[in-house]
């Protein structure tokens, strides 16, 4: 472990200045800088050599368990694998917005579990009794439910929501991004419920695709293009069911035909 010098001010030195809590308070700080020096480091060495009440959480250090993430300069990140900004402007650190705060950095994540669990997020067989399926790599349900699988929980799209963040009824990004993993899978036992889930007040329709989730997720997926993925499933027995009229080759389906008159998308595909 290293061990920090004296706390200089000078060119060498990051400034923080982290939102502390009881009573809330901005604090700051300065922290001698290291190469490479990620936003976990910046903490460490402020509890170890500064100020040994500060909280925070973290565990893996390697970006797998999600523990550790913080708003650095309003963004979401997971403050292990994130370098700490150059620039020599002051660096602000804070809690996860949306959650509430037990002490400092430290949030507590009920609320964001609680929309994870309400979609039922572990696997249910459709036939307990049948041998294993396999979903062949390179087939197009395959391709649409590994982009989803790297999720860890970590609680960054839920901050970087504004619907989510904000308390509203919402099922949340990250819950979302699991459906949509579940409903994919042609083994799953529960499709009908979970689609039914989603597409409550709560769900899908809550969205207003600010991309915020899918521009702060720290694994690089794309909780708004699940939603998206999501709202277009229900129309899937429609679109069967028109095939199959006669002449629908002279009428073609598009799902903007479902749409409320005078209600535009806002997605950048125009809801296709
Ligand atoms: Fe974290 Fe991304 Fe999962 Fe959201 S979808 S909880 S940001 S890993």
């Amino acid at each position: 472990m290293i061990r920090l010098a004296a706390v200089g001010q000078g060119n060498d030195s990051v400034q923080v200045v982290v939102r502390r809590s009881g009573p809330p308070r901005l604090q700051t700080y300065h922290v001698p800088r290291i190469q490479p020096m990620k936003v976990l480091d910046l903490l460490l060495a402020i509890q170890r050599d500064e100020d040994p009440t500060l909280a925070f959480r973290f565990s893996c250090r390697v970006a797998m368990c999600g523990t550790c993430t913080v708003r650095l300069d309003g963004r979401a990140v997971l403050a292990c694998e994130t370098p700490v900004p150059g620039g020599g402007g002051p660096v602000h650190i804070e809690p996860l917005a949306g959650l509430p705060v037990l002490r400092d950095l430290v949030v507590d994540t009920a609320p964001f579990f609680a929309q994870w669990a309400a979609i039922t997020p572990y696997f249910v067989p459709r036939d307990a009794s049948a041998g294993p399926a396999r979903i062949r790599p390179g087939s197009p349900e395959r391709e649409l439910i590994d982009p989803r699988l790297d999720c860890i929980t970590c609680g960054a799209c839920f901050s970087s929501c504004g619907i989510a963040a904000a308390g509203r009824d919402f099922l949340g990004p990250a819950a979302l991004n699991r459906a949509l993993a579940l409903v994919a899978d042609s083994r799953d036992g529960a499709t009908s419920q979970r689609l039914a889930r989603v597409s409550a007040a709560d769900g899908t329709d809550r969205c207003h695709y600010i991309y915020g989730c899918s521009a702060d997720c720290p694994k690089g997926l794309d909780p708004a293009g699940a939603i998206r993925g999501l709202r277009r499933r229900p129309f899937r027995p429609f679109r069967r069911r028109w095939r199959a009229l006669p002449g629908r080759r002279r009428l073609r389906f598009r799902p903007g035909l479902l749409r409320r008159p005078g209600k535009k998308s806002n997605m950048p595909n125009g809801g296709q």
